[in-house]
């Protein structure tokens, strides 16, 4: 027959499926040697067997666990109802992925009236045995029989009201012992039956409480947010109760082996004398830091780090630990690796590294893109913070800067989330039960709890700012606001929270940038990152400020230079591009036939019936005032473009710059239409400037006869170069005049000129001829042939990638432009669909993922792979990269680096965690010898 039941002799941490977290870890402690209090484990398996039969136990379940029942007796030499040595046990769940608070426990089991009298006798600590009867019961009523939590804890509240005392521990012993009677009448008055006394019905009511709470809505909104598997399943932990709340030698705390907050080195927690463990999480009173336990009870501390040690030796990860001590004698109830904040979770991996306890690849593998992400997400603008009204100081529980309105419940929050509104989460603590509203808040602001409190907990490992205990603040929650000082915040209005710092300011305060140079143990990974990947990370940039910012993010090149805006004005200079670049378009209309039919006829100035012609339309041309005009245009846009490309060039001294030439729709250039008829309509009306309306009218025709019902599939691209005769080549003369410049000053440039959305060898071929025997002028009037540069194209059009092998027999490399191979394979337009119907798809599960955010592997993708292979057969050393959007999401890198790209191009901003991302690709699927 199946086991369902394991001593936590029997297994270890690999078992985290079958066992649970809490489980495998407690199994995996003892056999450390640990001091663990003994139990043992009902399999993840039988949760589901259990909610498969309808909530009933699998045949043969009970006598197992009464067959661990008697082990544990023996070993503990304890006995349920024993009135010498009574065992009292807690029942917790624990699933393979921690949940945190997700899931119910039932702590003190066993206890009962006779128990009570027993123990009493045992303790002689009256005041210890009422109290955790009146707890048990509490839990059991609210966990175990879905009673009103609330009822029962107003029992309490009502000896405490009657004694005049606030504190839990004020309370006299009798009133403890008034409370557990009125807690048993009132049991009987809602359940019909006395509270149980059995601990057999007990232990048997709370293992079917556990199974349950696996599939309560909140756990499942959780696990449906964190992506977690509803047929995981979550273990039954049955284990000794050892207790903190024994007087003032015992004690409940919670350390983390490093701070889950930055990173550092020592203990981080919190410990509180003569309490339960519940007590620290639900922040009832303050706990003591443990820094403040190094000072005033140093063995303790000492102890609490060798087993620290112990555990991150064995582990290889920081551990989030909580511990009993009862009278004196420290027990360890459970260890698990600690959730953490980015920050922390860099500079744990990388001090691993550096101590010898994980190699770097682990460090590397252990930060995740979002960790970076978070990392150099914005931080409030200190000039601005300085201008701030501050409100309040809490907690720093979970750092970053949070900017939303002030939302006091959580379904509420979830409303606003949803409706696409900022919002800062404000409660007096949280619970399991707000997570919802957690879900789509930018941060929480709490009023009591500490630093390990509910709150606090989820914000670490969700990344997002959290302000807690801050108890300056008076929350009113039947009026949905809080008073703090002269001012009432009321729901709607804006908050700022500072979780790194704990502050929270009235309004909405501006964010800045983080420090990358700052963030030196980052830099260290993204070092050995670089050691590690295989693929090359370049930036798009297209001026020099954002080339510097790349390369100090790591960026070893451009990979897509964008010339567009090179055609607008920028501040400061006298001559206008623009209406350079207007005259251009408008001149272009007789101009540019006949200069495409010169273009023509020199190709076959061998005839000398075709020379004759060329000489007489040459003649013609030269002559011709548009065709000045035009060529004057371009000529004075010249100086521009090329002083552009020299900054670009020296801010990437040694590294290449892969500029792609023209490639937006013309009319982008013009002023709208809608602008130019009202102006026309205008001017026609008034009659008084006859010249200037016609030029506007002249102006309103060319831009009618550039329009297209499908810009993004029309004149643009390679087509703008061919079809605007010196255009491009202008563009390369400027490339590569500003290469020799800087190249004289001694800068080490590497140029490559990219063709954009070539969908036919031709077009390759006929750009490709110009533009080289344009650069090969530039080299040789500077007599500078040794300048390498390569001529390339963006691959953006499914029929080119379709005919890689041909397009690579010209074109000396290949970017994906994956913006535009994602829009025309899926025939999606970039520009509207997102908003329009996308992400409903994506909602609906019609589409796995936004497209236009993460390669589509099996359209787009098979197109690329495609794309690569063909064009590496033509030419084998075929130089691939990717420039579209995907070039910074870590599973489309994952993806370029499996089908062999050289390198991804991304924002500046995402340089690094595509750093990151290209070395988890290598060590996922590795590629180097
Ligand atoms: C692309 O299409 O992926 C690309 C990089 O070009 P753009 O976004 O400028 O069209
Ligand atoms: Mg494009």
């Amino acid at each position: 027959m199946e086991k369902r039941v394991y001593d936590f002799t029997e297994g270890n941490k690999e078992m985290k499926a079958l066992l649970g977290g809490k489980g495998a870890n407690l199994a995996e402690m003892t056999s450390l040697g640990l001091n663990i209090p003994q139990g043992f484990t009902i399999t993840t398996k039988t949760c589901n067997d259990f909610m498969d039969a309808g909530g009933k136990f699998p045949e043969g379940l009970w006598e197992e666990v009464l067959e661990h029942v008697e082990t544990l007796e023996k070993t503990t030499s304890k006995k349920f109802n024993d009135l010498e040595a009574p065992l009292l046990v807690s029942v917790r769940s624990g699933a393979p992925i921690s949940m945190p608070g997700m899931m119910d426990t039932v702590l003190n089991m066993g206890m009962n009236d006779q128990v009570a009298e027993t123990m009493i006798k045992l303790t002689g600590d009256e005041r210890f045995v009422w109290d955790a009867y009146r707890r048990f019961i509490t839990m059991f009523s609210d966990v175990v029989m879905g009673l009103e939590r609330h009822d029962y804890e107003g029992v309490f509240d009502k000896i405490k009201e009657a004694e005049g005392v606030s504190g839990d521990t004020d309370v006299s012993v009798n009133g403890l012992k008034e409370t557990v009677a009125g807690m048993k009448y009132l049991y009987k008055e809602q359940m019909g039956v006395d509270f149980p006394q059995d601990p057999m019905d007990q232990l048997r009511a709370s293992i079917a409480a556990v199974f349950n709470s696996w599939d309560t809505p909140r756990a499942r909104t959780y696990r449906k947010f964190e992506g977690i598997d509803d047929k995981m399943g979550t273990a039954c932990n049955i284990q000794t109760m050892v207790f903190g709340n024994m007087g003032w030698d015992s004690g409940s705390g919670v350390m983390f082996t490093r701070s889950p907050s930055d990173g550092s080195k020592g203990l981080f927690g919190e410990l509180l004398f003569n309490a339960q463990g519940e007590d620290v999480v639900a922040g009832i009173r303050t706990p003591m830091h443990l820094s403040d336990l190094h000072d005033q009870q140093p063995d303790l501390y000492k102890e609490l780090e060798n087993i620290a040690e112990t555990v991150e030796e064995h582990y290889k990860d920081m551990q989030d630990m909580e511990f009993t001590i009862e009278q004196g004698k420290l027990w360890i109830l459970q260890t698990r690796t600690g959730k953490r904040t980015a920050r922390s979770a860099i500079m744990i991996a990388v001090d691993m590294a550096e101590e010898g306890l994980i190699d770097k690849e682990t460090a590397v593998k252990r930060i995740t893109p979002g960790n970076i992400d978070q990392l150099l997400h914005p931080q409030f603008d200190p000039a601005a913070k300085e201008e701030a009204v501050l409100l309040a100081k809490g907690l720093n529980a979970s750092p970053g800067a949070a900017v939303g309105k002030a939302i006091f419940n959580a379904d509420r929050a979830e409303e606003h989330g949803k409706a696409g509104e900022q919002v800062i989460l404000v409660r007096p603590e949280t619970t399991p039960d707000d997570v919802n509203g957690m879900i789509v808040s930018q941060g929480f602001l709490t009023q009591h709890g500490g630093g390990t409190s509910h709150a606090a907990v989820v914000a670490r490992g969700w990344g997002k700012p959290c302000v807690a205990g801050c108890e300056d603040i008076r929350i009113d929650n039947n009026r949905n606001l809080f008073t703090v000082g002269e001012h009432t915040i009321n729901e709607g209005d804006w908050l700022s929270i500072d979780g790194a710092t704990g502050e929270v300011f009235l309004g909405q305060v501006a964010k800045i940038e983080t420090a990358f140079e700052k963030e030196t143990k980052l830099i260290k990974a993204l070092e050995w990152a670089d050691e590690i990947k295989h693929l090359g990370v370049l930036t798009n940039a297209d001026n020099p400020e954002d080339s510097v910012k790349a390369r100090q993010f790591g960026a070893t090149g451009i990979g897509l230079c964008r010339t567009e805006h090179m055609f607008f004005d920028q501040e400061g200079e006298e001559i206008s591009r623009r209406e350079n670049v207007v005259e251009m378009i408008l001149k272009s209309e007789v101009a540019a036939p006949m200069l495409r039919q010169l273009e023509a006829l020199e190709l076959s100035l061998d005839d000398p019936e075709k020379k004759a012609e060329y000489d007489a339309l040459k003649a013609k041309a030269d002559s011709n005032e548009d065709i000045k005009k035009y060529k004057k245009a371009l000529e004075n846009i010249l100086p521009f473009q090329r002083s552009d490309f020299v900054g670009i060039f020296e801010a990437m001294d040694g590294y290449p710059v892969i500029v792609r030439l023209i490639d937006p729709p013309m009319h982008e250039f013009l002023p709208p239409r809608e602008e130019l008829l009202e102006e026309v309509t205008m001017l026609r009306c008034k009659g008084d400037n006859p010249e200037e309306l016609k030029e506007k009218e002249y102006l309103l025709s060319v831009v009618e006869s550039l329009w297209e019902t499908n810009p993004m599939l029309g004149l643009r691209g390679c087509r703008a170069g061919l079809m605007y005769p010196g255009l491009t080549e202008m563009q390369v003369q400027a490339i590569m005049e500003a290469a020799v410049e800087v190249k004289k000053a001694g800068v080490d440039v590497h140029p490559e000129i990219m063709i954009p959305l070539t969908s036919h060898i031709n077009e390759m071929k006929a750009e490709h001829e110009k533009l080289k025997k344009v650069a090969e002028k530039v080299l040789k009037d500077a007599d500078m042939e040794n300048l390498k540069y390569k001529i390339g194209t963006m691959i953006e059009i499914p029929r080119a990638a379709l005919t890689a092998d041909e397009i690579a027999e010209t074109a000396e490399f290949f970017s994906f432009g994956t913006n535009d191979l994602t829009q025309m394979t899926f025939g999606i337009s970039r520009d509207d669909a997102e908003g329009k119907f996308l992400l409903n798809f994506v909602d609906r599960g019609l589409l796995p993922s936004n497209p236009f955010q993460v390669i589509d592997r099996e359209g787009v993708g098979k197109l690329m792979k495609m794309c690569v292979d063909a064009g590496r057969k033509t030419r084998p050393d075929l130089e691939v990269g990717i420039c579209g959007e995907h070039g910074g999401e870590p599973s489309s890198i994952e993806f370029c680096h499996q089908i062999g790209l050289n390198y991804v191009s991304c924002s500046p901003y995402r340089v690094p965690i595509a750093r990151l991302a290209a070395a988890h690709a290598e060590l996922d699927y590795p590629k180097k010898k």
